[in-house]
């Protein structure tokens, strides 16, 4: 993955180390040999057609390019993320489509990639044609612009196509998805990203990965989950960095992880923390983790460590 920021983030990264380590490039480990280009097998196993990943039976990922604003150097898509070879043709778009709508079972369709709304006329084109299919009731959008560069969310061309998603999300439900990490990704301008998202969607929320060096302490996470929930602002997921070759230097140890999430757990709002999952290397998918508050299927451990039967 070649090295790419916007001129907000080269500013950002002047006086903010957490971000500085997200976008600099960084050596490669040693025990990262083992690691593999596509653990999640969705180029192979999970993808009946070029640009759909179908793992889960009533949904999918549509991943709608591999271009995206800026460069984060965790990337699960580290081999591919800034390479034309996910760039889809318009036969290609017509045959996730048309996959989409032949399988009825699919309701639910992330608008991925990537980030979906730095190629917003073919994003802006895949909807339109989502919003034809009776069986989509949800389409989600994941997305890191507000992040990375928080302008283009304010400009006429994402407007006309927010105004879009205002009307869809009248009838089904549209969720916009933000990739963000550490609090000091909430400048004033990607606030202002955020609360104009909110003027046309109900559900705006969040997705973080754990990253050495980046949140790897209570009080990052603290700050970033209660700062969202504050803003109205909902933290969907936070994952595990997965095991993809050329990562290695951001992976955390598990076990502080779950301190952190269990920490969490005892003292802050349900609606302000993410479900803490592993996307499993086998393909399996995302699988939520155990935070250790149980002795046993019937004994519960509580927040002062007493062992309670229910
Ligand atoms: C994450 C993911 C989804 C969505 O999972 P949810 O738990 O519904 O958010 C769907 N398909 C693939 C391939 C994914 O990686
Ligand atoms: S915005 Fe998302 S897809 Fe793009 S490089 Fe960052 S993590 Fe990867």
């Amino acid at each position: 993955m070649k090295k790419r920021v916007t001129k907000y983030l080269v500013a950002l990264m002047k006086t903010s180390e957490p971000v500085r380590i997200q976008f600099t490039k960084g050596r490669v480990l040693k025990r990262e040999s083992h690691f593999i280009e596509d653990p999640l097998g969705e180029e192979t196993k999970f993808s009946p057609v070029k640009g759909l990943v179908h793992k889960y039976t009533n949904r999918v990922l549509f991943k709608v390019s591999y271009r995206c604003a800026a460069h984060c150097q965790f990337c699960t898509r580290f081999r591919q993320i800034g390479s034309p070879e996910g760039d889809l043709s318009d036969l290609d778009v017509r045959r996730c489509l048309a996959y989409i709508k032949k399988h009825k079972e699919i309701s639910d369709v992330i608008l991925s990639g990537g980030d979906p709304l730095v190629t917003l006329p073919k994003t802006e084109y895949i909807f339109d044609n989502l919003l034809k299919i009776d069986s989509v009731k949800v389409i989600r959008i994941g997305t890191r612009l507000p992040i990375v560069l928080p302008a283009r969310i304010l400009s006429p061309q994402m407007t006309s196509f927010l105004r879009k998603v205002r009307l869809a999300d009248k009838n089904r439900a549209i969720y916009i998805l933000v990739h963000v990490n550490h609090s000091d990704e909430l400048t004033p301008q990607a606030l202002r990203a955020f609360r104009f998202l909110q003027r046309f969607v109900r559900n705006v929320g969040t997705q973080t990965v754990f990253l050495r060096g980046v949140n790897d302490s209570y009080d990052a996470l603290e700050n970033l989950f209660q700062s969202l929930y504050q803003k109205g602002i909902r933290p969907y997921y936070i994952y595990r960095c997965d095991p993809v070759f050329g990562v290695g230097r951001f992976i955390m140890p598990f076990r502080k992880e779950k301190k952190i999430m269990a920490e969490l757990h005892r003292k802050r709002a349900g609606l302000a923390l993410p479900a803490f999952v592993v996307d499993a290397p086998n393909g399996s998918g995302k699988i939520p983790v155990d935070l250790n508050f149980w002795e046993n299927s019937r004994t519960l451990i509580d927040f002062n460590g007493k062992l309670i039967k229910i």
